[in-house]
């Protein structure tokens, strides 16, 4: 059985007496976790884990449960997911609409499997969603505010450490354990979960002709995925990692899992611009790309745009739902630092209420750090980092001063933007 610092942690036993599992009678080593009861009753993983599935198929079988439509999950409207994520998210308008709408639809096909226990005579297509825009711009943004309005459990795979199964690396069953993870264990939660699977565009097919060496980070990995996307049953370690031969497998179908893509999919737009059979993309004297000439074209991207870039058709088929983030220009990064209810600004108003002090900026102070992110670079990301280095000294001092109010103002900030704080962030 595999160990680690954490589960041995919650051994009761200490570093070395011997206990045995009051359960099954078999003597665990010192490092194996275990659960202490009243009157030292011992409970060993392996018959934990067992009374677990038990009760989870005695759940299924007799338990409310997922029985009733009701029961199974409270369908939110698209609309009304679009209202949660305008409080939360910034612009994208169209991706938001495209994804309240296959969100809906996602959970109305689960719930009806829910009462019915099968498909309807209409099959209804898996509407697993493909989100193709630059990196910053609020793609995991949106899948975690949505998977936190519908309280159903979400993770996040990067794509780029998942290889074939047997090879180096985590193969693409791991990803269920995560999300087996987010539900605290429970399969049924786990089975209607949503997994984003980030930098999907890095597994494209490193190149248009099929090699003789196998591609197992890009195309096998690809071709690994199809049938988790599909809905599979596929049987994972509860602890994630790779598969060991004594460990307890849990089996999840991921029938209902709803799998989201994203990725920024560098120079697809000469994909799209060959396919409409019109420029690429706007060039300055300089040769500068425009963005707007880039998001322009990014907004007419389809699937055979995927295929084109090396993800295999496949593949794509099974992300009926494609949709694209666009680049966030000014007035968006200045409405980030300000609006969405969890904004940086509201943060640190609220850790300075807490001291008793209220906190305010200058307006300038808000375009400075725009101009700042735009600078460097650094999008959306960047402006919490270039923030949290002009609010330490703040945050150092204010506590221990206590004044009733505070006031941020521009010439504080260009102080206390030195060399140093632009160097650590040219390097972030
Ligand atoms: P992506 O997944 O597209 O690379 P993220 O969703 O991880 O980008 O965005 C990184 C961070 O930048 C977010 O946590 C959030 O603070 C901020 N952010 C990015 N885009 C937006 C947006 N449209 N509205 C509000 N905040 C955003």
């Amino acid at each position: 059985m595999e160990t680690n610092d954490k589960k041995h942690a919650s051994n009761p036993s200490g570093k070395s007496r011997k206990i045995t599992c009051s359960f099954c009678g078999r003597e665990l080593s010192g490092r194996e976790p275990a659960v202490q009861g009243s009157g030292n009753a011992i409970l060993c993983m392996q018959c934990s884990q067992l009374a677990g599935k038990y009760f989870e198929e005695y759940r299924r079988e007799y338990g409310g449960g997922i029985k009733s439509k009701a029961e199974m999950l409270k369908l939110k409207e698209p609309q009304v997911i679009k209202h949660f994520l305008d409080q939360y998210v910034i612009g994208q308008d169209e991706a938001k609409k495209v994804l309240s709408v296959a969100v809906y639809n996602h959970y109305k096909r689960l719930n009806y499997w829910a009462e019915h226990q099968e498909e309807p005579e209409t099959e209804i297509e898996k509407s697993n969603i493909l989100m193709v825009g630059p990196t910053g711009t609020g793609k995991t943004l949106l899948v975690r505010s949505i998977a936190r309005l519908l309280d159903v459990p979400f993770c996040i795979a990067d794509a780029t450490v998942l290889t074939e199964a047997g090879y180096v690396g985590e193969d693409v069953d791991s990803i269920l354990s995560r999300l087996l993870q987010a539900a605290d264990f429970d399969v049924t939660k786990t089975e209607r979960g949503i997994i984003f699977i980030d930098e999907i565009d890095k597994i494209a097919r490193k190149s248009s002709n099929p090699s003789i060496t196998r591609d197992v980070s890009g195309e096998g990995v690809q071709q690994a995925l199809l049938k988790l996307l599909e809905g599979t049953e596929a049987l994972v370690p509860p602890q994630g990692g790779r598969k060991h031969p004594n460990a307890e497998m849990v089996k999840i179908n991921t029938r209902h899992i709803l799998f989201i893509g994203g990725g920024s999919f560098d120079g697809i737009e000469r994909n799209i611009s060959s396919r409409l059979n019109r420029m690429a993309i706007g060039y300055k004297k300089d040769n500068e790309r425009t963005r707007t000439g880039e998001d322009e074209i990014l907004r007419y991207v389809a699937p055979q745009d995927l295929r084109a870039y090396g993800l295999i058709p496949e593949l794509v088929g099974r992300f009926p739902v494609l949709t694209h983030l666009e680049e966030l220009d000014r007035d968006a990064l200045r409405s980030i630092l300000t609006e969405p209810k969890n904004a940086l600004v509201r943060q640190y108003r609220k850790l300075f209420e807490m001291d008793g002090v209220a906190l305010e900026f200058e307006p300038a102070v808000y375009d400075f750090i725009v101009d700042k992110a735009l600078e460097f670079k650094l999008g959306a990301r960047g402006l919490r980092g270039i923030m949290e280095a002009m609010m330490t000294d703040l945050m150092y001092k204010i506590p221990s001063e206590k004044p009733r109010s505070y006031v941020v103002t521009l010439g504080y900030v260009r102080e206390h933007f030195g060399k140093t704080v632009a160097e650590k962030l040219k390097n972030s």
